[in-house]
């Protein structure tokens, strides 16, 4: 569960979001739309704890105040968003890098504790491949070097089976989505559901939202919320646009 009370975002003392209040639950998946320019990537950017907004007002994180901690401590609190870009890094696998997150959040959700062998770790990522119908042969490929977007996209929702987050917040990942990668998606996210986490949609992709079962509808305009409802709202916007 998030709660954002009162929360306001500015750069350069340009204000973007103007007291956003609300709190995405636990087991629900919330579609965020709006105009570009409304708000919705500053103010998920800003969740995260990005240095380049000034955030005021509070973020609860399953009863933590996580408002004033690092970027990195809210991901091992529960937090993920995905990349709006995800940037090709040549040098380092995909196995590593997982093995890296992993070995960061294991050191500091269990103190004292070993992180597991490379082998043993080797295994478990292995074990989620298939639920991601990604090869195992992708492990030892540069990072994102060359991928499709819907292979960069499966490797974000591999992290997020490893991390195993309380909140994800997913901005506008339909633009590397094809038909394969929006139904592992879906499956992904009715998993998340029944596991209790909180699921935050940036998206414009009607065919996206007919296809996944969204609870509730918030719509963004001028950083502020302009509307909220249940996903019937999708039907009124398809009809009328963001008036
Ligand atoms: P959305 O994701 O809804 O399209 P954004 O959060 O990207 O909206 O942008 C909201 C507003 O904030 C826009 O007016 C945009 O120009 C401004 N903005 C976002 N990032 C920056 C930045 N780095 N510098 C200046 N203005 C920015
Ligand atoms: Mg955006």
């Amino acid at each position: 569960m998030l709660s954002l009370k009162q929360v306001s975002v500015s750069i350069h003392d340009k204000e973007i979001v103007d007291d956003f209040n609300y709190t995405f639950a636990a087991g629900e998946t919330i579609a965020i739309l709006g105009h570009n320019g409304s708000g919705k990537s500053s103010l998920a950017l800003s969740i995260m704890g990005h240095p380049r907004y000034q955030l005021a007002g509070t973020i609860i994180l399953d009863g933590q105040d996580i408002s004033g901690v690092s970027p990195t401590d809210r991901h091992i609190a529960g937090l993920f968003l995905s990349f709006q870009n995800i940037p090709e890094i040549p040098g380092i696998r995909v196995s590593e890098y997982l093995r890296t997150i992993y070995n960061t959040h294991f050191a500091r959700q269990h103190i004292g504790t070993k992180s597991p062998s490379p082998f043993v770790f080797r295994r478990m990522i292995e074990k989620l491949l298939p639920w991601l119908w990604l090869d195992q042969s992708i492990l030892d490929r540069d990072l994102f070097v060359g991928f499709s977007g819907g292979e960069k996209r499966r490797i974000e929702l591999l992290q997020v089976a490893l991390l195993d987050p309380s909140v994800i917040i997913l901005d506008e990942i339909d633009s590397g989505l094809d038909i394969d990668a929006i139904d592992i998606l879906r499956g992904q996210i009715d998993m998340w559901r029944l596991a209790g986490k909180t699921i935050i949609l940036i998206t414009h992709n009607f065919h996206l939202l007919d296809s996944i079962d969204v609870d509730r509808i918030i719509v963004m305009r001028d950083g502020q919320i302009e509307r909220e409802g249940d996903r019937s709202l999708v039907e009124t916007i398809r009809r009328e646009g963001f008036k």
